[in-house]
């Protein structure tokens, strides 16, 4: 007898693998493998996260009203155009649940971030990848690939694993290319270590467009991967929508203090981004010094290309660099199979990368 069917589209999803944390037998390894924060958290995040221990039979505050208050303060906006997520993937999964579904299409670039196409698979709607120009979404392509059954438009800016970003005016002009109805998801999970002139997180664009979200995290630059916390700010009507189809107590309490302490502390964050700028241009000199193609990046990660010899390749590599204690991440499932993806390190942690790259670059093939 047959048992219960999933929809269509469920068993095409390939679960998400996060990065690795450890090398086999568990070994202390360098976790380069999830673009996380270097330093970690706030020392006062950590504090209120741990005063909360106490009150662990109490459901949490559902509506995150001093966490929104806490980002309208910091970022000037309006607290209620903001919802909060699970980490912003739940955020990018509940907006696909509420705007598009079987037949119609979620539309992003090519080697956007995967959750995209996950999420559109999830909820029976059919992604839509537009090819990009030297690993940086096109906008023409995006908008020609938008059709009467588009829904949503995802971009990540910048981008992961690409660490590419489109500059405000294209942002600009791709919304001006979209529908109405069409809604654009700006997804700006790293947009606190973004220091071009240029550049826009998309809060502007979303404060005047009611078809305009960006979506944030406190997953990076804060350092609270671990306690799952996200934030969308965009138009009443979204924001309505979100509050109706997410889970009624979807943020711990314990995540909303440590991030609303995290917001606080703005010597922290200073920290965090000056960790950023000075060894993210290192590390890229340092491997593009060895011969490898390193893609400009304005997040807190590289993508780097191997060549595709036996032995060489980034699959050697990652053996090669797993083996000795530095778990990078490979790019298969964005189609990238010739590069692999490091995340900013503590300074021991580069270093150590470094020495065991040039190991791996100086050996017989
Ligand atoms: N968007 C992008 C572009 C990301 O790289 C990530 C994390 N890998 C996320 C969203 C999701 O982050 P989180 O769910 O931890 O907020």
């Amino acid at each position: 007898m047959a048992g219960p069917r999933p929809r269509p589209g469920i068993l095409e999803i390939e679960p998400y693998v996060g990065g690795k944390a450890a090398v086999g037998g568990g070994a202390p390894a360098i976790k380069l493998s999830s673009n996380e924060s270097a330093i970690g958290p706030s020392g006062k995040a950590r504090a209120a996260y741990e005063a909360l221990a106490g009150t662990l039979h109490r459901y949490p505050d559902g509506g995150c009203t001093s966490l929104r208050q806490g980002l309208a303060r910091r970022f000037n906006l309006d607290p209620r155009q903001i919802v909060c997520g699970a980490g912003s993937d739940e955020l990018i999964g509940l907006l696909v649940k509420a705007y598009a579904g079987p037949g119609d299409e979620v539309l992003y670039s090519q080697h956007g971030f995967l959750m995209y196409r996950l999420s559109a698979l999830a909820a029976g709607a059919h992604p839509v990848a537009a090819p990009e120009r030297d690993l940086t979404a096109d906008v023409d392509a995006l908008l020609a690939r938008v059709t009467s059954r588009t829904r949503i438009v995802f971009i990540a800016n910048p981008n992961n694993p690409t660490g590419s970003y489109l500059p405000a005016g294209e942002l600009e002009r791709l919304h001006a290319g979209l529908p109405p109805e069409v809604l654009l998801v700006i997804d700006a999970a790293y947009a606190e270590f973004v220091d071009a002139p240029d550049y826009a997180s998309g809060a502007e664009l979303a404060a005047a467009h009611p078809n305009v979200v960006m979506t944030r995290t406190f997953s990076k630059l804060f350092g609270l991967a671990a306690l799952r916390v996200g934030w969308l700010y965009g138009g009443v009507a979204v924001v309505d929508v979100l509050n109706r189809v997410r889970g009624p107590f979807n943020v711990s309490d314990a995540a909303q203090a440590a991030a609303v302490a995290a917001l606080e502390d703005v010597e922290h964050q200073a920290a965090a981004r000056a960790h950023n700028d000075r060894w993210l241009p290192w590390l890229a000199r340092e491997i593009a010094g060895l011969g490898f193609k390193v893609w400009p990046s304005v997040g807190n990660f590289l993508l780097v290309d191997f060549p595709r010899e036996a032995g060489r390749d980034a699959d050697a590599a990652n053996a090669f660099l797993e083996k000795h204690g530095v778990i990078p991440r490979q790019m298969h499932a964005y189609g990238l199979p010739d590069s692999l993806r490091i995340s900013v390190g503590l300074e021991q942690e580069n270093r150590r990368l470094i020495e065991v790259l040039q190991e791996f670059a100086g050996r017989k093939g």
